[in-house]
């Protein structure tokens, strides 16, 4: 998992609002001059972005719109729908084959924005079934956590917000139409714990600051209407919302799903055969864990006979192995400790040229990013804060009962340890950062495609296996096998439940059966099958993609391929979709 700073927003938040408005149109001059015509383009666009965009722009780190609260009525719809519109005209001025290779891409992920921001609007309007798409709370919290500006700055940013809030849930509450159960479940939860933002701990910072009497006294009334308005809006949703009856899905259909997938992942596949590719894969998997298991067996159960049935012997081998792991206490100094070791193979087997002047810091996850499940997680500086640390936070154990210490390191054993670390840091997640952050593109920071960032992270577990790391074992295959069931899973879920029809049982079961998991784990998972869609499917598709370039590359190079020089070269486009680092580095004459 990878976050940026400062970022709360909900996931289904993030691309549902539009872009827009800023004056003369950019003329296309002669192709010399088309390049520099197009960066100056960019730059407005990102500025007619945030400005559309007030509370992405706050989690992004740019803090100019801070005090801006979009009220989502019709109007207000109409008028972005508008602004898209002009974006679209504006980008026709640009021939896309005059750009650079570099521009090119922007240029795509650009006009996918605009295409998407249309389709959330207009055709998944998950802004009239999804309730959950309205809560204050996320974006206060950016403004407030984040450091750039002075605590009486943010906060008069936050009362000029909050001004508007009655107008805010009022237009939320005319929006929904038809909402489904567990998006109305999810918005009274959210809200309900969006409410802890203006308690006790905001109001004393308000006592605090240097603010006027009368600036003081506004704000803590605006803090209480605010108060008043979330909870008037999870009264509604409880009482009348709920009651009513009046649900559709939550499953989107084949043909919502189909295009979803196309304009989130931007894949070269689509959404249909990454579904085939996953199931094959999946077949596979259980293929070589049972092959190991049985190879196995006798080491760790010896002078017992292998069980008929091969998927018990993979669980008890699975269990065996798992019992093989740090300390409670030893937890966060076992991660620390790898990051030399990984940093050292990197480089002894060539695979790619890394970068000592950016060390990443392993800490403690702070207090407030705690408890939300993901036990370790690589935090970077925003586009606008690239001069920062990279973290890898890890969660401490001490604190923890017994019990749950001991299932976590169960979890995080000697083995998927190893895997987890090369995921998120070496050379997963911070290394593809540190080249990301070389090729300097507002855009591609912004509009960064997560199937590109978490397939990368996911390509790089196998990658490193297949080098020797973890000394090529029965024990290390076997555990990567459940790991990387884990993504294929993920995606088979995704689209069985978005885009099929399988009930919670079924998907239950799969995820027990096949996937050796854990029945809280499983059930999580449903909820989340059944609140996002193509979001899980990500990993799979990105990492496959990946995977499946290099073999082509492979296959074309011959004796010539380089596997050092196919990762640098790949990571230096930065985070863009893999369907266009492909077409990149399968043409090599048209680079700039
Ligand atoms: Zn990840
Ligand atoms: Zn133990």
């Amino acid at each position: 998992m990878l976050h940026r700073y400062a970022s709360l927003l909900p996931l289904t938040g993030l691309l549902t609002l539009a872009a827009c408005n800023s004056g003369s149109k950019p003329t296309s001059g002669i192709p010399e001059t088309v390049n520099a015509d197009f960066d100056r383009y960019k730059q407005r666009f990102i500025d007619s972005l945030w400005y559309y965009n007030p509370e992405w722009a706050s989690g992004q780190g740019y803090h100019r719109y801070d005090s801006l609260l979009v009220v989502p009525t019709a109007g207000r719809r109409q008028t972005e729908a508008a602004a898209l519109a002009r974006r679209r005209q504006e980008m026709k001025t640009f021939r896309v084959e005059e750009l650079s290779v570099n521009n090119q891409t922007d240029f795509r992920l650009m006009e996918n924005y605009l295409q998407s921001a249309g389709f959330y609007a207009d055709t998944l309007r998950d802004w009239q079934w999804n309730p959950a798409n309205y809560n204050i709370g996320g974006s206060v919290a950016d403004i407030l956590n984040g450091r750039y500006w002075p605590l009486d700055r943010r906060l008069r940013a936050i009362s000029s917000k909050l001004s508007r809030v009655v107008d805010y849930y009022e237009a939320a509450k005319q929006n929904i139409q038809r909402p489904t159960r567990e998006h109305t479940d999810l918005a009274i939860r959210q809200n309900q714990g969006g409410l802890e933002v203006f308690g006790k701990a905001l109001q004393d910072s308000v006592a605090k600051s240097g603010l006027s009497a009368r600036e003081k006294q506004d704000l803590l009334g605006r803090i209480a209407t605010t108060r008043l308005s979330m909870e008037g809006y999870v009264r509604f949703l409880q009482q009348e919302v709920l009651p009513a009856g009046q649900f559709r899905s939550f499953r989107i259909g084949k043909a919502l799903f189909a295009r979803k997938f196309a304009l989130d992942i931007q894949s070269t596949y689509s959404a249909e055969q990454v579904y085939r590719k996953a199931l094959a894969h999946k077949q596979e998997l259980l293929r070589d864990m049972k092959r190991r298991a049985a190879r196995l067996y006798p080491k760790y159960f010896p002078g017992q006979p292998l069980p008929p049935d091969s998927l018990a012997a993979v669980q008890q081998v699975i269990g065996r192995l798992s019992q093989q792991h740090a300390t409670p206490a030893g937890f966060v100094q076992a991660v620390q400790d790898q990051m030399p070791t990984l940093v050292k193979w990197v480089d002894d087997h060539h695979l790619l040229t890394q970068d000592p002047t950016k060390p990443l810091v392993v800490r403690e996850t702070p207090l407030y990013m705690r408890g939300s499940g993901a036990g370790a997680s690589i935090s970077a500086p925003g586009p606008y804060d690239k001069a920062a640390n990279t973290y890898y936070n890890v969660e401490p154990l001490t604190g923890q009962s017994a019990a749950r210490a001991e299932s976590y390191l169960r979890e995080y054993n000697q083995y998927t340890l190893q895997i987890l670390n090369i995921h998120e840091a070496i050379p997963g997640h911070y290394t593809q950062l540190v080249y990301a952050n070389r090729s300097p593109s507002l855009i591609k920071s912004i509009f960064g495609n997560g199937a590109m960032i978490e397939g990368w992270a996911v390509y790089t577990e196998r990658m490193m296996l297949e080098s020797g790391y973890g000394g090529n074992t029965d024990e290390i295959w076997l555990m990567w096998d459940k790991w990387n069931m884990r993504v294929t899973l993920n995606a088979i879920l995704d689209h069985e439940v978005q885009a099929g029809a399988i009930t919670e049982a079924a998907a239950v079961a799969l995820l027990r059966r096949d996937g050796f998991q854990e029945e809280a784990e499983a059930r999580n998972k449903w909820l989340r099958a059944t609140l996002s869609q193509v979001q899980l499917s990500s990993y799979f598709t990105g990492s496959t993609e990946i995977y499946d370039l290099r073999e082509e590359l492979k296959r074309q190079q011959g004796s010539a391929f380089n596997l050092k020089a196919f990762h640098e070269q790949f990571l230096s486009y930065g985070s863009a979709p893999v369907k266009y680092i492909r077409h990149m580095m399968l043409q090599p004459d048209k680079q700039d």
